[in-house]
């Protein structure tokens, strides 16, 4: 096939997605955070588990970003936190300094079990608590580690898309 034929080919077959599930009901969060959502990323001493499902819920199939949530690279960029794992004795400060420097309106969401509850990793002589102990928590997305689709329902429960 020739790139001109093929090139025809791409422009009569246009852009083909599936539907987008269901809109989850929406989080009791700030209205001002609706429609798009900026997040930093906090790994509070995770097993790593839980970031691969974070890349998953960005990667091109469940493409987190059309539903207006996207990673940034600064908690000063950011309108909310995505914190994974138990926190470590060594990540309680740091993690309560991010917090700091996010402006608001902001939201913190944990997400798996560790970050909700400690998880597997509850009573480890390394661990500080759940993030809930260190910071105030908004929003959790439970499982060990969860679901892409469980982390995306998550971010549209704040985006309202
Ligand atoms: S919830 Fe599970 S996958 Fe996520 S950091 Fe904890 S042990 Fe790892």
């Amino acid at each position: 096939m020739t790139v001109r034929k093929l090139a025809g080919l791409i422009r009569r077959t246009g852009r083909v997605a599936e539907p987008p599930p269901p809109l989850p009901q929406a989080a009791q969060t700030p209205q001002a955070l609706a429609g798009s959502v900026q997040l930093r990323h906090v790994d509070a001493g995770s097993c790593n588990g839980c970031e691969i499902e974070i890349a998953a819920a960005f990667g091109p199939v469940y493409d987190a970003e059309r539903y207006g949530a996207r990673l940034v690279a600064s908690a000063r960029h950011a309108d909310a936190l995505l914190v994974t794992g138990v926190v470590t004795q060594n990540m309680a400060e740091p993690l309560r300094r991010t917090l700091e420097a996010t402006p608001t309106p902001r939201l913190v969401i944990a997400v798996g079990d560790c970050a909700r509850n400690c998880g597997a990793l509850a009573g480890g002589y390394g661990v500080a608590g759940a993030v809930s102990d260190i910071v105030d928590v908004d929003l959790e997305v439970p499982g060990c580690p969860p679901e892409p689709s469980e982390i995306v329902a998550a971010l549209r429960r704040v985006t309202r898309r």
